[in-house]
Formats: C-alpha cells, structure tokens, sequence
C-alpha cells in the first residue's frame, strides 16, 4: 500500500514538473515574439506555439498544411520559401531567409531546423518566424544613408564611382562611349552667403530634383557634395546626347529658380565633360578629368561647357607642377623684389616706384610673375606672397628713407584675394606701423577684377584705406570691363593706362582717342594718369603733349633691384 502512495505521489511530483515546464516554455515562446511551429514527423504530430497570430489569421493542424504558409506571403517569394520549408530536400539541415507579407509591409525571417534521422528522413523540424520590419527598415535606411545624398535623393559619389564602373565594364563589352559630366552651381557660395544656407539648399534641391528627372538607364545622376553634381551617361550614339543633355540643363534654368519664401535666384553652372575611352578608362580618372575641364569652364567666365581634351590635360599638369614649384618657393623665400621707376612726366622728376616680385625658381630660370601670380590666386599661395611683397618692399622704402631723406611713391600691386580678405586693411596698417611708413607715400594698385566683388565693401575699403591717407590706384585699365563713367563713383587716386594703348600709339588712331578720352575724363574725375610700359621717346613725347600726368616704362627706367634704386636716388639729390 505504501509503495503504491510513493508511486503515485512521484507521478503527481513528475506530472507538476510536467506542467511546470510546459508553462515555462509557453512563457518563453510568448516573450519571444516569435511563432514556432514543431513537426515531428514520427508520430506525425504538428504544434503551434508562441505569437502565431502575429504573423497569420490562420492555423495549421496538419503536416501537410505547412507548405500552405507561402500562401501568406509574396507569390514572387513563393518558390524561395518552399525550399526554405523543405530544406531537408538539399541536404541542408538548418537556414534562414526573409520573406515580406502579402499585403502587410512587414517582413518576416523564417528559419528552419531540421533533424533528420540515419536514414536521411526528417524526424522532426522546427520552423521559427520573427518579425525583422523594423530592423530592416533600420537596415534601409542605412543603405540609403550610405549610398543616397539625403537632400536630392541622387546617389552619392562612392555610390555613383561604384555605378561608374559597372557602366565602364558594359561600354568595354559593348565597345562604346560613357560621358562624365560633372556639373557645378556657378558663386554657389554667393547665394548661400547672401540668402542663407537653406536658400542654398533649395536652389540644390531644385537642380538635383531636376537631374534625377533626366536620370534613367542610360544616365546616373549623383550629387558629389555641396553644388558639385555629376551625370554618367552611356552612350551608344556618341557624344551628341550631352549636348541635349546641356541644353535641357540649360533650359531649365533659364528661368529663375523660385524659392518658398517667394525670392527667386538666378541660377548658371559650369559643366566639364571628358569620355570613356578617349579621355581616360577608369572611373576615378574620367572624374578628375571632367573636373579640370570644369575648372576651365569657370576660369574662362563661367556658365558655359568645356570637353576634355589631351591639350587641356598638358597645361593642367604644367599649372600643377608650377604649383608643386611655388609651394617650395614661398617655404624657400625664392622670391624678391624689382622696383621700377616712376616719374613725372613733365621735368623727369622720379615720383616714386612699383615693386614688382620676382621668382628664380630651383634651377636658376626666372620666371614672370604674370605666369606665377594667376596660380598663386587660383591655391590661395597668393597671400603669403603678398604678405612677402608687402613687408619687403615697405622695409626697402623704409631703409631709402633713412638714407637719402627722400619722399618717394611706393607702389604695391595688390591681387583681388588679398583685397577681400577681412583682415586686409588692418594687415597694411600693421606693417607701415611696423616701419614708421608715411602712409600718404603708400599706394595700393588694384585691378578691375577687384571691382566684381561685393562692390559696397570693396569701396568700404578704399574709403577706409583713404582715411589713413594712403593711395589707391586702378592698374591695367582699359583691360577690363569698367566704362569711364563707371569710375565716377570711385575713391581712387591715380589711373594707369595699360601698355597695350601706349604700344599702339605710333600706328593705331583710335589707341589715341582712346587714351587722350581716358586721360581728359580722369582730369575731370580728379585722378593722376600714368602711362605704363613707355619704351620710346615718340610715345613720352606724345603722352606729354596730352598731358598725361605720369609716366613708367623701358625708356625711363627698367625694373631694378633696391641697389639700384639707391644709386638713382643718389643721383637725384
Ligand atoms: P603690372 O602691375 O601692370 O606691372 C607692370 C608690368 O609691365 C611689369 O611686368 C613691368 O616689368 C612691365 N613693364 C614696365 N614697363 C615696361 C615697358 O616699357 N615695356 C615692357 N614690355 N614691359 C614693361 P612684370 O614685372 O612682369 O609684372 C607683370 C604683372 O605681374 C604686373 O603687371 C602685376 O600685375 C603682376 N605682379 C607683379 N608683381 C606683383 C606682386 O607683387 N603682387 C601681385 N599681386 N601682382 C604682381
Ligand atoms: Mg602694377
Ligand atoms: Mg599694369
């Protein structure tokens, strides 16, 4: 009787433990998440458990209803999904997929394991789905973040590079052309500086949105960074469809681009197009190539289009080695200073002198500063450079001074990059502080680029600089843009009429109206003329007779270094 209490009360003890475990692993499968279904195949026996009516509204109680579950999902995927259930099939004994709902927009994973017995027929299988929606979604979004640019849903540049290079392959198989354009908002940051950055951003919005439009099987678009965008386009009929391409670029922008709070922005851009083969046959090269002719674009005024060719490449590597040059230049001071004469052209009375920079490079050759000085603008070497020419030629005209007494013009030429720097005029103070310069014997030549500007601040400065007494003094002019009548609102002192009137003097009639109208109207203004590059008496005695106020050239004195300037003024005291 006893052993039979003990057996009954092990089998309520076992029975509990039973039940124990049972509500444990519903506990678990529930907290899970998830929805298992077991198949056990030997007593042909299916159970359901966990989250099922997450996923289906349905259940299945039979072996062979499983394979109804790809009813549940999209019939592209059916096929997919079938082999994933029956797994066992292909010898595989566990793996996992993910499928999308039909009509749901959630994804599911599904995994299957699968134990099969000695003779290779499943014994028993557990198949287990989770709902990975938003995973995936986090998962989409970092693709799109590391392949798309946010702003204009255009593909990025390492996604475009990487889309480059496929079309590269098929043009190879194929043996026909792939363009590069690569496509840049001319003075973007003038309209971000102006109008706000999210103006800015609007007026790229617009151009990407527009570029994505022209996207298709042949063209991708990306946008690289800030206004710089680029098209790829496979091209079996050649090189004519970037000109439609430009042209409808161009179209569109035609009219002004029309901003939320009502403003509109007039909008051009500089394109630079190279091609595959021909300019280079790789994707990273194609780019640079595109770029250097963009760069082109903006250099010669912008708003237009330029084709890579092997000419362009050659003065491209010719500038990059005369940059590679000038960096170890401006570290080695290879620089120094001329200084040509200034005189008044009544009397030959030595009103000041230029400083003019020179440059010997490592193997002794002189080069001219009107080869250095553009590349210098174009890297920003330019205001070291400038900072050099400025403090050199103001030390010479301070050790001048003390040795012979004299009052002299000093004439600095100034590149409009040094001109719009914010610190500009109070680096010009500093250094004729630093030598006890008379400011009044200071004066700043500018060129008419300087004018293109921010026209307010660039008088500002003038005005400002004129305050201290120093001179201002328009180089070049006739060169460029600037009508006479243009200068009437000008703070500037002094007017230099480019050499190529004076050269043209002796033969060209209307060189000299032009230069007698510049000379009688700048009387009227209240500047001081100088005729640059006088090489003959013909043309000193032509100018006096017009009465130009000063003269500068050849004829009366070359550019010399601050010895010889010395000797001069030693022969004038
Ligand atoms: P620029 O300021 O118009 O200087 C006058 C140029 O004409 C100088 O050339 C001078 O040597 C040259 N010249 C003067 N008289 C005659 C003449 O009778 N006949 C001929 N054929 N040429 C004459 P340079 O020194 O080669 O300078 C060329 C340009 O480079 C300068 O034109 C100026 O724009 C620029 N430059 C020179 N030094 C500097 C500088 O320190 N800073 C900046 N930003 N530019 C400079
Ligand atoms: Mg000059
Ligand atoms: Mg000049």
């Amino acid at each position: 009787m006893d052993d039979l209490r003990y057996q009954v009360d092990l089998l309520t003890a076992k029975n509990q433990k039973l039940i124990n475990n049972e509500r444990m692993y519903n506990m678990i499968c529930e907290s899970s998440g998830c929805a298992f279904v077991y198949l056990n195949y030997v007593n042909n026996s299916i159970k359901l458990a966990g989250n099922w009516d997450l996923f289906f509204d349905f259940r299945i109680s039979d072996l062979s209803e499983v394979s109804h579950l790809t009813d549940y999902f999209k019939e592209e995927d059916s096929i997919r999904l079938k082999n994933l259930l029956y797994i066992e099939k292909e010898g595989k004994d566990s793996a996992t997929d993910e499928f999308e709902l039909e009509g749901k927009e959630r994804w599911v994973s599904v995994s299957v394991k699968v134990n099969c017995d000695d003779t290779g027929l499943p014994g028993e299988k557990l198949i287990t789905l989770n709902d990975v929606s938003s995973a995936r979604s986090r998962r989409d979004e970092l693709y799109y973040m590391a392949y798309f640019d946010m702003l204009t849903g255009l593909s990025n540049r390492n996604h475009f590079i990487t889309q480059l290079k496929d079309l590269l392959v098929k043009a190879e198989r194929e043996r026909t052309v792939v363009s590069v354009m690569l496509i840049d908002i001319d003075d973007f940051h003038k309209i971000s500086d102006v109008r706000g950055i999210l103006a800015g951003d609007e007026v790229i919005q617009s151009l990407g949105v527009y570029l994505k439009e022209l996207a298709g099987p042949n063209i991708i678009a990306s946008r690289f960074d800030s206004d710089l965008f680029c098209l790829a386009i496979y091209d079996p009929l050649g090189v004519r469809s970037i000109d439609k391409i430009y042209d409808s670029i161009r179209g569109y922008l035609a009219d002004p681009i029309k901003l939320t709070d009502k403003s509109e922005v007039k909008v051009t851009v500089s394109v630079g197009v190279s091609e595959y083969p021909e300019s280079a046959e790789d994707a990273l090269s194609l780019i640079n190539c595109a770029e250097i002719v963009m760069l082109k674009a903006k250099d010669s005024g912008k708003d237009t289009i330029k084709f890579f060719d092997n000419q362009i490449l050659d003065h491209f590597l010719k500038d990059v080695e005369m940059e590679t040059k000038l960096k170890e230049a401006v570290h080695d001071t290879n620089f120094f200073l001329n200084f040509q004469p200034q005189y008044e052209a009544e009397g030959k009375i030595l009103r000041g002198v230029e400083a003019l920079l020179r440059w010997r490079d490592k193997d002794g050759n002189l080069i001219s500063p009107s080869v250095f000085i553009p590349v210098a603008e174009k890297n920003g070497m330019i205001v070291p450079i400038g900072d050099f020419v400025l403090e050199e030629s103001i030390k010479a005209h301070a050790k001048w001074k003390k040795k012979f007494g004299c009052s002299l013009i000093l004439s600095i030429n100034i590149s409009s990059i040094q001109y719009n720097r914010p610190d500009f005029v109070s680096k010009i103070l500093s250094t004729v502080r630093k030598y006890d310069m008379d400011p009044e014997e200071l004066e700043l030549e500018i060129t008419e680029s300087v004018l293109i500007d921010d026209f307010a601040l660039v008088i500002s400065k003038m005005y400002e600089l004129r305050d201290y007494g120093i001179k201002v003094s328009l180089d070049d002019f006739g060169t460029g843009f600037s009508s006479l009548s243009y200068l009437r609102g000008l703070p500037i002192d002094t007017l230099k009429i480019d050499k190529s009137f004076i050269d043209n003097l002796a033969e060209d009639k209307a060189a000299k109206v032009i230069t007698e109208s510049i000379i009688n109207m700048s009387k009227r203004l209240g500047f001081k003329t100088v005729a640059e590059g006088v090489e003959s008496l013909d043309q000193l005695d032509y100018l006096k007779g017009i009465s130009c106020d000063l003269i500068q050239g050849f004829y009366l004195g070359r550019p010399m270094d601050s010895d010889n300037i010395e000797e001069l003024l030693l022969r004038q005291m």
